[in-house]
Order: structure tokens, then C-alpha cells, then sequence
């Protein structure tokens, strides 16, 4: 039989995060970065976490769910999850190998299981049940890198933060926003443009328009609003219409 003994208050060291050196960023690529932003705002007016979730507990676990998996996949098991295990309280005590049955279908379900009751256990001992809102809390916990801190503090407690994933890096590298691959690096540069308010909503419109045009392998040039800014847009100036080249002007 499983039995969770409440743990004696532990202190888990925070590991301060060295702050990249951001330079100084260049005046077109600013303009071309509140470009994006505002049009992105237009096309996705309403910016969305595609994992369900109802709080800070059931958007920290799906998102630890979803690495190297899909939302959909993740939100197709995520109700069955939470019925059984609705609460940090309820996962601290959880058999892993009864998580494991239930976030099989995710990929790394094994370690999935043990960051999710780890998480939990962390969540319970060290912040009184409650999810943490400040990154160096936040990435204590199993599972939890700064990516998903971000996310937490951005669509759950309506903080600053940005997440920077594959699509965020990508995007903000093919729209010359940044050269640099290093997630971290990313985020300091795209923080170091954007209005703090405005960081979680960049984040989740980039996502968005990386699953829907910008794709990783077939970007669709032809059919995103931001070809006549983006540097690495394989449309023929031509191409563009009359509008777009007029704008080009003032944002590159
Ligand atoms: S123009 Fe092409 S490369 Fe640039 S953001 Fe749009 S789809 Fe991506």
C-alpha cells in the first residue's frame, strides 16, 4: 500500500538564473518587433493557452505533460487525470504507477508521472498547497523549467512572462528578431523590445501563428500577414501586394 508521509519542511536551494547581456537593440529591429505585435494582436485577437486547464495546479501539470507531446493529445487525458487527482493534495499522495496508466498515451510517461507527483509533493511542503507565482520558486519544482514558469505567470496570474518554446524561438529568429538559439538568450532579447504587459500574449500569438502558417519545415509565406516584414520571407517582392510594399517602408 502507498502511504505519503508529509515530508519535514525542506529547503531547496534556488539557483539564482544569470541574466544574459542583452546589447542594445537596433532601432528597426524594435520597430519591426512592435510591427509584429501589433498585426499578431489582429490576427489572434484573443490570446490563448490551448491547454485546458481551471487553475494554477491543473495548467502547471498539463504543461509538464506537454513536453514532446501535442495539446490535443495532453488535453485528452488531462480530464481523467484531475477527476482522480484534482489538487496538489490529491497527486503528493498519488501511486505512480497509477499516474503512469493515465499519462501513458504522452510520451515519457514514467517521468512524466514523477515530475507530476513531485511537483505536487514540492507544491504541498515547501508553498503551503498554493502554485508559486515567481520564477526562481516555480523552477524548483520537478518538471518545472522557465518555459513553463512563464507560461504560469502569464496565463494564470496575469504576470509578465515569456515563454519561449520551439515555435516562440523559431519565429522570433526567422522575423529577425533575435539571432540567438539559446531559449533564455531569446526571451531576454524579445523581453528587452516588448512591453512587460505584453510579453505572455507575444508568446502565445507567436505559437499560434507558428502551428497555423509559420511552419517549422513549409513556412506558407504566401499567406501570412507578415511577409513584407519578415526578413526570411520566401515571397518575391513582387508577390506582395501593393498595400504590404508601401508598409515594408516604414517597419524594415
Ligand atoms: S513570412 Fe514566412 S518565414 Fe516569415 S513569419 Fe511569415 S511564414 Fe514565417
Amino acid at each position: 500500500m502507498f502511504a505519503f508521509v508529509p515530508a519535514k519542511k525542506t529547503t531547496v536551494k534556488k539557483t539564482a538564473v544569470k541574466k544574459p547581456v542583452v546589447k542594445k537593440v537596433p532601432k528597426k529591429v524594435h520597430d519591426r518587433g512592435l510591427e509584429v505585435l501589433a498585426r499578431l494582436k489582429v490576427l489572434y485577437p484573443e490570446a490563448i493557452c490551448e491547454l485546458t486547464h481551471e487553475n494554477a495546479f491543473q495548467l502547471l501539470s498539463a504543461t509538464i505533460l506537454s513536453a514532446q507531446c501535442t495539446d490535443a493529445r495532453v488535453n485528452m487525458v488531462t480530464p481523467a487525470l484531475f477527476a482522480k487527482y484534482p489538487d496538489a493534495e490529491s497527486m503528493a499522495i498519488a501511486d505512480p504507477r497509477q499516474v503512469e496508466v493515465l499519462v501513458r498515451s504522452t510520451g515519457f510517461y514514467q517521468t512524466k508521472a514523477k515530475n507530476l507527483i513531485g511537483m505536487a509533493r514540492g507544491v504541498v511542503d515547501r508553498f503551503g498547497g498554493e502554485v508559486p507565482h515567481e520564477i526562481e520558486d516555480l523552477v524548483t519544482l520537478p518538471g518545472v523549467g522557465r518555459k513553463t514558469a512563464n507560461v504560469l505567470r502569464s496565463v494564470v496570474f496575469d504576470l509578465p512572462g515569456l515563454a519561449v518554446d520551439t515555435h516562440v524561438g523559431r519565429l522570433s529568429r526567422r522575423l529577425g528578431l533575435t539571432v540567438e538559439e539559446d531559449p533564455v538568450k531569446v526571451e531576454y532579447e524579445l523581453n528587452a523590445i516588448l512591453p512587460p504587459a505584453e510579453w505572455g500574449g507575444f508568446s502565445l500569438r507567436l505559437i499560434l501563428h507558428g502551428r497555423r502558417v509559420c511552419d517549422a519545415k513549409k513556412p506558407r509565406c504566401f499567406d501570412c500577414s507578415l511577409a513584407d516584414i519578415c526578413p526570411s520571407s520566401e515571397l518575391p517582392r513582387a508577390a506582395m501586394p501593393r498595400s504590404v510594399g508601401k508598409r515594408r517602408k516604414s517597419v524594415s
